[in-house]
């Protein structure tokens, strides 16, 4: 093929574009891991990632993909046999369970249809009828990546609470943080799971647990079996501001700069720039008649939409069609979603025009493809994001 002009268009939803500063900071030379200049860069990014993750706590980093945290909040709080209640949010939710199952657990999954957030009143009765606490922990996932759909986990911290129940609280943020709200401590959650490639605007390659005083209380006592992942050796270096390995030195050295980029913008305004961002995607797609794949609009992601195609239209055929045409890449259906929907990333750096210009990418494809949609979907999120200049007066007086 002949090459394409242009910049191609990632809208995955995860990883995101890397902001240039961040590129300059990971492209800088490596620096000894154990020497004073390291000290001062890990200290800085324990304490800016705390502020993002927003606890008190310690924040522990390891040189893996999320899936490393995901079995690192297992391992170092439960042992062989403990029960586990999760949620069935969608396809990352599943996975979580494979692993949980992979190392022994009794996974209880409380059933969902993969179209909206763990309903936390279910979670609260399976509690309620777990006299002996038999169950050691309860999993989510905040942001269900392969749906679109977001669990309320304050409402499942009051569920906990209402059950009377001591299970721990464990919650998988990798497409969440730094782009929808969050609160570890307020929250009352044990242990926080997260990673580079999605709000935070690294490239892939670092995650994160985030642990509360029981988890670690918790860890002192589990059982099964840990080495890589052990909380315990990481938290002894961590506290001179070293590692008990190698750590991805360039990556950290590109995460201080992600955090001055969020910290700059003020978190609260890096979660108003999402939510406006998906509103008007949402908009878009009802314009051309398609359907947003979460049925619960209390649900819907800043982070995410998926889309359902008609019956009859390959969604995946439809994605190829966009890339060949337009060099942007959407996300495939995972799992049982497999060719029913697309997904359309709208998190980490980005703005209005590279909106734009994705769903007028879409719009075409739709369009050559005879997917049967109404056009002016883009007019609509045109006028979603940008407020009638008489509106902006009002406001602003
Ligand atoms: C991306 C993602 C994962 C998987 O993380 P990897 O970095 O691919 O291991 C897990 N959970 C959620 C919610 C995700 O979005």
């Amino acid at each position: 093929m002949s090459r394409l002009s242009g910049r191609p268009f990632l809208q995955i939803p995860g990883p995101t574009n890397v902001p240039l500063p961040v590129l300059a900071a990971i492209a800088k030379p490596t620096i000894d891991h154990r020497g004073p200049e390291f000290k001062v860069l890990a200290l800085e990014i324990f304490s800016g990632l705390a502020e993002i993750i927003q606890t008190r706590g310690p924040v522990i980093i390891y040189p893996a993909s999320g899936t490393g945290a995901w079995e690192a909040a297992l391992v170092n709080t439960l042992s062989p046999g403990d029960a586990v209640l999760m949620a069935e949010t969608g396809h990352f939710a599943t996975l979580w369970r494979t692993i949980a199952q992979k190392l022994g657990l009794n996974v209880q999954f409380l059933p969902g249809d993969w179209r909206r957030g763990a309903i936390a009143a279910d979670i609260e009765a399976r509690l309620a009828e777990d006299r002996t606490h038999a169950i050691k922990a309860v999993a989510v996932v905040h942001n269900e990546t392969s749906t679109g759909a977001v669990t309320d986990i304050a409402a499942v911290r009051r569920a906990i609470d209402a059950a009377n129940h001591p299970a721990l609280l464990l919650v998988d943020t990798i497409s969440s943080l730094a782009s929808i709200d969050y609160r570890h401590d307020d929250w009352g959650v044990d242990v926080t799971v997260a990673a580079s490639q999605k709000g935070l605007m690294l490239p892939p390659g670092l995650s994160f647990n985030a642990v509360s005083a029981k988890a670690r209380t918790a860890a002192r006592t589990a059982r099964l079996p840990r080495a890589f992942w052990d909380w315990s050796d990481m938290l002894v270096a961590n506290e001179k501001g070293y590692f008990p390995y190698t750590p991805s030195t360039n990556l950290l050295q590109g995460l201080k700069v992600a955090i001055k980029l969020l910290r700059d913008e003020g978190l609260e305004h890096v979660f108003a720039r999402h939510s406006r961002m998906a509103e008007a995607v949402r908009c878009c797609v009802r314009a051309w008649g398609l359907e947003i794949w979460c049925t619960d609009p209390n649900d819907y992601s800043s982070v995410l939409t998926a889309v359902t195609v008609p019956d009859g239209v390959s969604a995946d055929a439809l994605r190829s069609d966009i890339l060949q045409r337009s060099s942007v890449s959407l996300g495939n259906g995972l799992g049982r979603l497999a060719d029913r929907v697309f997904r359309i990333g709208h998190l980490g750096d980005f703005n209005d025009p590279s909106m734009l210009g994705t769903l007028a990418a879409i719009e075409t494809s739709l369009m050559c493809c005879g997917v049967p949609v109404k056009a002016g979907g883009v007019s609509q999120a045109i006028a979603a994001l940008t407020p009638l200049p008489g509106a902006t007066r009002a406001a602003a007086e």
